[in-house]
Order: structure tokens, then C-alpha cells, then sequence
């Protein structure tokens, strides 16, 4: 599988709607490819922070600017990879 298709489930994984089978393929993957390990603390940094925010109310981020941020962060993780 190639690295792209793991950032899917990176997104899946952090949101808890990955199959076990699936869970136990990525973090293999993960122990494996810094690449995709950098890209899940990054987006699992970012999810946790908006969440935190989320629930004190202070700021919620729509979920279209969170859908930006992940398409942005894919973007600049691809260009990184050539
Ligand atoms: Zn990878």
C-alpha cells in the first residue's frame, strides 16, 4: 500500500472508525515509515487542539476550515515527498 493511501486511515484511526484489521496494518506501518509518523502527530496535534477548543467554546472551527487544514496538510506532505 502505498504511503498516500495510510493518510487516509491516519484520519480513520484518530477519529476511531477503523476496523481492528485496518488498526493493526497502519501502526505497522507507522513503526515503520517516519513519513506517516510525522504526518499522524501532526494531524492528531491538530485534531486534539481544535477539540480541546471545541469544548471550552472559545472557538470552534468549522468543519470546512478543518477539511482545509487536513487537504492543506496532505498537500504539503506530497510536495515533501518529491
Ligand atoms: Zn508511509
Amino acid at each position: 500500500m502505498k504511503c498516500e493511501k495510510y493518510l487516509e486511515l491516519i484520519s480513520l484511526y484518530i477519529d476511531r472508525e477503523l476496523d481492528q484489521d485496518l488498526i493493526d496494518v497502519l501502526e505497522e506501518h507507522l513503526s515503520l515509515c517516519q513519513d506517516c509518523l510525522v504526518f499522524f502527530h501532526t494531524m492528531k496535534k491538530t485534531v486534539t487542539l481544535s477539540r480541546t477548543y471545541y469544548k471550552k467554546k472559545c472557538c470552534r472551527v468549522p468543519k470546512a476550515v478543518s477539511t482545509k487544514i487536513f487537504y492543506h496538510l496532505r498537500l504539503i506532505y506530497k510536495k515533501e515527498q518529491f
